[in-house]
């Protein structure tokens, strides 16, 4: 996993004594591959520097991408009433094998504490932290108040607000803040100005650059279209439904509004916001992406009747 950036908070990582950390920051900053640099660090059987080494058999299995004393969770999206996943979710079932009755799990997190680390310490990395329901972490508080085994435990999110309080009130908190341009450019010599701008400090962005640059082509070629005249409009909808990116398309669209005076900016914003939520809610998308572009259109003061 490449990690670009965010040399201070690995200082500060590589020298804490919690068990319990939250890395709080926006999507696409480099949580996860902080995340996976800490457990690397920490499990190093020859860490002289600030880097694990690289070399030792614990960074193998890392780099192998199968490190026994590593367990990652992520959300389950939820799909019992078989529509598109409504909820996010970080069930009881994942935590704890007895509260698995439908075997939806491999691996549950108290069973993996209970045995000793191969390595130095067994780290559980939660991703999407405000995911996990009170159930679930109620499950897990006494193992992050008595880690067995010395385990540590990284809880990652993008607003700690939205976390169960009992895990907050127990864990170092880390801000992790976007990487300066230069930092990128570093990586990226020939990085397109514009993707630097879009990314605004998020190296995910730029390491996905194909994929970011398609999506932002997409928004733009929506605000272009939607302005040629209503049935365009209505075109463009269809078009902007179909290469919709629940995760990059509202930034994007968003971005695509940056040029536009700040009255016009304002209304098609709150279409936007009124669209997602409208999608959220099950509404059928194409009726949705339809009444973007109008909304849209009247923002730029475009009538249509
Ligand atoms: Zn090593």
């Amino acid at each position: 996993m490449t990690l670009i950036g965010h040399q201070a908070v690995k200082q500060q990582l590589e020298q804490t004594n919690a068990t319990s950390l939250i890395l709080e920051g926006t999507a696409r900053i480099g949580r996860r591959g902080l995340a996976h640099w800490y457990a690397m660090r920490l499990n190093c059987q020859r860490p002289d520097t600030l880097e694990p080494c690289g070399k030792c058999a614990s960074c193998q299995n890392f780099l192998a991408g199968s490190h026994p004393d590593l367990l990652f969770v992520s959300p389950r999206e939820e799909t019992s009433t078989g529509k598109r996943a409504r909820n996010s979710l970080i069930p009881i079932s994942i935590i704890s094998a007895s509260h698995d009755t439908g075997k939806d799990y491999e691996v549950h997190v108290l069973e993996f504490l209970e045995l000793a680390p191969r390595y130095r310490h067994k780290v559980v990395i939660f991703d999407g932290a405000q995911f996990l329901n009170e159930s679930a972490a109620n499950a897990l508080l006494k193992s992050v108040e008595e880690p067995p085994h010395k385990a540590r435990f990284v809880f990652i999110t993008e607003d700690v607000s939205g976390m169960i309080p009992t895990i907050v009130s127990r864990s170092q908190r880390y801000r992790v803040c976007p990487v300066p341009d230069h930092i990128l450019e570093q990586h990226m010599p020939d990085i397109d100005p514009e993707l630097l701008a879009f990314a605004a400090g998020r190296p995910g962005l730029v390491l996905q650059a194909e994929k970011t640059k398609a999506v932002l082509q997409a928004a733009q070629a929506f605000l272009s279209q939607i302005q040629l005249g209503l049935l365009e409009a209505l075109s463009a909808a269809d078009q902007l439904e179909k290469s919709f990116d629940r995760l990059l398309s509202p930034d994007a669209l968003r971005f695509a509004l940056r040029a536009l005076p700040p009255q016009s900016r304002i209304k098609a914003d709150h279409a936007l916001e009124t669209t997602l939520q409208a999608l959220e809610r099950y509404a059928t998308p194409s009726t949705a992406f339809s009444s973007l572009a109008l909304e849209w259109r009247a923002a730029l003061g475009l009538a249509d009747n």
